[in-house]
């Protein structure tokens, strides 16, 4: 067998703990080129110590003279690098064959877009990559060959419901809808005068995930699952209408497809983010993760439709995609600054809703082609909304 080599960009992050977490279970068949991290030095240095990369990449040359008086009094061959630029070199090298793209935001656009570029093997946690520039990835795998494997549990799930080897096209395997389902969050049951009333923290404490807190807050909103609508509409070529979401609280069922003669595949296991990392690593093989086996007794599985009205991100999501162009990438800004400010305790939650819709309302849905345009829309939208932010604390 030989060794894959891997570059985590986002190593520190939830998604790169638990990839190192199954990497570490199979030494014969990975091997740690690169890390990247951003703030938290000490955990990326005792990081390097233990996976012993070959380089190690933070944002700026601060953290990067940080980081290298943490690893001073060790032994180590790891090189530190500073920079979007080495974030870039580093899923794009000759010598790496996997890039975990697991960096949270628009962040991890340049360099997640560099590895496909490259035509690596690219496991996609950064769904925000794919909500803001999905037509330019789609169409730069297609040119250099790089190979997405989602880890998005929901989309992983999808991906293991379709037939393998996928080809890319839905109606010729009959494909009817995809099914994706929604924990609901922890306000599911909440009414929308509770819901103005939330904290940052209420929002952070999912009842079946544990993850970082931006995509904790978008759980709470629901819009974690607009943007993995987004996300399923580009990785499966999917049509809107085909793309249905279900609330099921017990997070048993991670996905779901619905083929033209009445079956439904869907995938199961335990709510832990090892299982779809460890089948993007092992692809096509099946790998140990460490997850504990599923034990079905007396579980109750339950179904609801999701409430626009108590979690209307959902439908702005839906809008982005119908509305196309740029749309898409406006919402994800908007977002990330009013989730920013949520989390800031700058704005009320149900204020979240209304930064983006507002986003949303002055935008045009123009096309996009290159990283360039996308990064100037991102920009604007980004303005925008922090205007916005002003206007919710008068
Ligand atoms: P996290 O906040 O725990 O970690 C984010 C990582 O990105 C950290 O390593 C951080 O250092 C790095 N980072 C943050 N800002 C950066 C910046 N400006 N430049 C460079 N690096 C930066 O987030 P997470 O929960 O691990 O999520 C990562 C991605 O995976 C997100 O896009 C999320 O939507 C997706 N995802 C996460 C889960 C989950 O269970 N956590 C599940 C599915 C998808
Ligand atoms: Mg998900």
């Amino acid at each position: 067998m030989t060794q894959q080599k891997i570059t985590i960009l986002g190593a520190t992050g939830s998604i790169g703990v638990s990839t190192l977490d199954v990497v570490a279970r199979h030494p014969d068949r990975f091997s740690v080129f690169a890390l990247t991290g951003h703030r938290q030095l000490e955990k990326l240095a005792e990081q390097c110590r233990r996976y012993q990369p070959r380089f190690a990449a933070v944002l700026d040359e601060g953290q990067a003279s940080r980081l290298r008086e943490l690893l001073a009094p060790f032994v180590l061959q790891t090189e530190v690098l500073s920079g979007i630029e080495a974030f870039e070199q580093l899923s794009s090298a000759s010598e790496v064959d996997t890039v975990v793209a697991a960096i949270v935001g628009a962040a991890g656009l340049r360099p997640t877009l560099a590895a496909v570029r490259a035509g690596k093997r690219v496991l996609l946690a950064n769904k925000e990559t794919l909500v803001v520039a999905g037509q330019l990835f789609m169409r730069t795998a297609k040119n250099s060959g790089a190979v997405l494997l989602p880890v998005d549990s929901e989309h992983n799930a999808i991906f293991q419901s379709l037939p393998q080897p996928w080809q890319g096209d839905l109606a010729m395997c009959g494909v009817r809808r995809i099914i994706l389902t929604a924990s609901g969050g922890p306000f599911r049951a909440y009414t929308l005068d509770a819901m103005s009333q939330v904290t940052p923290e209420q929002a952070c404490a999912h009842p079946n995930w544990v993850m970082g807190k931006k995509i904790s807050v978008d759980s709470a909103t629901m819009m974690n699952k607009g943007l993995e609508v987004i996300e399923a509409h580009y990785l499966f070529n999917a049509a809107p209408k085909q793309i249905e979401v279900v609330i099921h609280p017990q997070s048993v069922i991670h996905s779901m497809v619905d083929y033209l003669d009445g079956s439904v595949m869907a995938q199961l296991g335990n709510p832990d983010m090892r299982t779809p990392i460890a089948h993007a690593l092992g692809y096509p093989d099946r790998i140990d993760s460490g997850v504990s086996m599923l034990d079905l007794i007396g579980k109750n599985l339950t179904f609801e439709r999701p409430d626009d009205a108590r979690f209307p991100c959902l439908k702005l999501a839906f809008d982005a995609l119908e509305r196309g162009g740029v749309m898409p990438a406006v919402l994800n800004a908007a977002n990330e600054v009013a989730v920013e400010a949520f989390l800031g305790r700058r704005i009320r939650y149900d204020q979240i809703s209304s930064v983006i819709a507002a986003a949303m309302t002055q935008a045009y849905a123009h096309s996009a082609q290159t990283l360039d345009d996308l990064l100037a829309v991102d920009a604007d939208a980004r303005r925008f909304a922090q205007q916005q932010l002003l206007r919710c604390a008068a």
